[in-house]
C-alpha cells in the first residue's frame, strides 16, 4: 500500500481545480518514489542495498573518467540520479518512469499558471502501485549500460 498527497490547485487561466499528486511529504531514507508516465500508478523503489542502483552509481564514474568527465561529483547528486536511475528501470507500459513529480499542467485548459494557496488541504491518498523491475537493463552488456549512461549524461543539464 502506498499513500500520497493530494494537492488541489485552482488553474488561474479558467478557474477550475486539478489535483496532483506529489511526494514532497515522503522523505523515507533511501527510498524513491516512482511514477508511470500517466502518473496514476507509483512505486516504492528501495534504493539502499540496490544492486542496480549501485551499479549505476559506479558506471557514472567509470563513464566520467573514460570521458575524462573531472567534476563527476555532479553527476551523482541526488538530483541529477533521479533523472539518470530511469535508464535502468523497464518501461511501464511501454514509458520510462519518472522519479519526480509531474509537471502542473491545467487537465482542462493545459495552463501551467496556478494559485499559489491550495483550494483545499492537502489530503492523503491510497494509489495504485506497479513494481519496477531491471530485466531488461539486467540483460544488457557492460558497453551497452555505459553507452545508455553517456548519452544519458549528456542529455542532462546539470
Ligand atoms: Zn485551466
Amino acid at each position: 500500500m502506498l499513500k500520497l498527497d493530494a494537492e488541489v490547485q485552482k488553474c488561474l487561466k479558467c478557474g477550475k481545480d486539478n489535483t496532483f499528486l506529489t511526494q514532497a511529504d515522503i522523505h523515507e531514507y533511501g527510498v524513491w518514489i516512482a511514477r508511470n508516465q500517466r502518473g496514476d500508478r507509483f512505486s516504492r523503489v528501495q534504493l539502499i542495498d540496490n544492486p542496480v542502483f549501485e551499479e549505476l552509481l559506479e558506471l557514472i564514474k567509470t563513464v566520467c573518467s573514460e570521458h575524462s568527465i573531472t567534476d563527476h561529483g555532479k553527476y551523482l547528486d541526488p538530483k541529477v540520479t533521479q533523472n539518470l536511475f530511469p535508464i535502468a528501470c523497464d518501461l511501464v507500459d511501454g514509458n520510462s518512469v519518472s522519479f519526480r513529480d509531474e509537471a502542473r499542467v491545467c487537465r482542462y485548459c493545459g495552463s501551467k499558471d496556478f494559485a499559489e494557496g491550495l483550494s483545499m488541504p492537502i489530503n492523503t491518498i491510497e494509489v495504485k502501485t506497479f513494481d519496477v523491475s531491471y530485466d531488461s537493463w539486467n540483460n544488457r552488456s557492460l558497453s551497452d549500460k555505459k553507452e545508455l549512461v553517456f548519452n544519458a549524461l549528456k542529455s542532462i543539464p546539470v
